[in-house]
């Protein structure tokens, strides 16, 4: 039997919509329900909302200290809240510390401020060997860490969603929140990169 991946993605496309006029006429869902929670994922969830997390955590030191003590609520203050975003835990880098999240049963991330788990983040591979050989793993992903640098892998639990927490680059004296935010990556936020400052030195909105 052949299951090549556009049938088996058809396959899946047709289910999900049988499944969904079964809801529909069961009146199981509120209308415009699956539209909605579409365009939340879709437009809401997005890294560039942890971005600004992370970019006032390096500007403000009280509000870095609230992050660090009740991440949900220090994301609360900029409104992202909501689905995977309740139990909120930021951890914290430093030149010799690389956090760095994973969920091995399955795929969950804090989506209101990392968006929606990358498809490798959700692989059997990365699940299983990030936590096993995390820096090898780091190193085919393209960090590569100095032996120095601790490497503190975090696995997701039922309640807690990570984020990572990077310490501000060199360089970026004197820069605005919104230039320090354009450094920091959904991979950033995952652990798997650090912030970069462009080896040219320019800020991200003077380009
Ligand atoms: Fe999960």
């Amino acid at each position: 039997m052949s299951n090549t991946p556009s049938k088996a993605a058809a396959s899946a496309g047709a289910r999900a919509v049988a499944l969904k006029n079964a809801l529909v006429e069961r009146e199981l869902i509120p209308e415009g329900y699956i539209e909605k929670f579409t365009e939340i994922m879709e437009n809401d969830f997005d890294p560039a909302n942890g971005a600004r997390v992370v970019a006032r955590a390096w500007v403000d030191p009280a509000y870095r200290e609230l992050l660090l003590r009740d991440g949900t609520a220090a994301c609360d203050q900029f409104g992202y809240t909501g689905v995977q975003g309740e139990y909120i835990v930021a951890l914290e880098n430093t030149p010799t510390l690389q956090n760095v999240i994973v969920c091995t049963l399955c795929s969950c991330t804090a989506w209101p401020v990392l968006g929606l788990p990358p498809d490798w983040y959700k692989s059997f591979e990365y699940r299983a060997r990030v936590v096993r050989e995390s820096r090898t793993v780091l190193r085919e992903m393209g960090l590569d860490l100095p032996p120095e640098v601790e490497i503190r892998v975090w696995d997701t639990t039922a309640e807690t969603r990570y984020m990572v927490l990077p310490f501000r680059p060199a360089g970026t004296e004197g820069w605005t929140e919104q230039e320090l935010a354009s450094l920091v990556t959904k991979d950033v936020l995952i652990g798997i990169a650090r912030p970069e400052v462009p080896v040219n030195g320019s800020r991200a909105d003077q380009a």
